[in-house]
């Protein structure tokens, strides 16, 4: 169900503390943690604790919670000292998206080209 924690969802383990991650940031509802293979300096994944297939469930199921999310981007970007960064949420398979628990990818540290590949 929606929000439930999935046994078979990688963050779900991450937020569960049964899978390690270096986390950066914690709030009541969100944990952000550096990804495994990063594409910039800076990349951090904020995800929302409660489960939701992605960005667009969330914002459906739980709008307070996709803003937590959101607003951890933000801070994310000043505790890195970011004046510019990209935030991505990849959405579906041919987009990109490998794990299906919604999560922001917060890139920056280098120049970021437009249009992404
Ligand atoms: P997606 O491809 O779904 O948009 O993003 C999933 C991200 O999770 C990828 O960038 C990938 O590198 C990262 N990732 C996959 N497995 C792990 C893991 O076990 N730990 C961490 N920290 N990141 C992971
Ligand atoms: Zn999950």
């Amino acid at each position: 169900m929606a929000g439930e924690p999935q046994d078979d969802c990688l963050f779900c383990k991450i937020v569960a503390g049964s899978i390690p991650a270096t986390i950066v940031r914690e709030t009541e509802t969100t944990v952000a943690f550096r990804d495994i293979n990063p594409q910039a300096p800076t990349h951090v994944l904020v995800i929302p604790k409660a489960h939701h297939k992605d960005a667009a469930a969330l914002a459906t199921a739980a709008p307070e919670l996709a803003a937590d999310v959101l607003r951890e981007t933000q801070a994310i970007a000043d505790e890195e000292k970011l004046d510019s960064y990209r935030v991505v949420f990849n959405t579906g398979s041919g987009a990109g998206q490998t794990v299906w628990h919604a999560h922001a990818h917060v890139l920056g540290g280098r120049g970021l080209q437009w249009p992404p590949g």
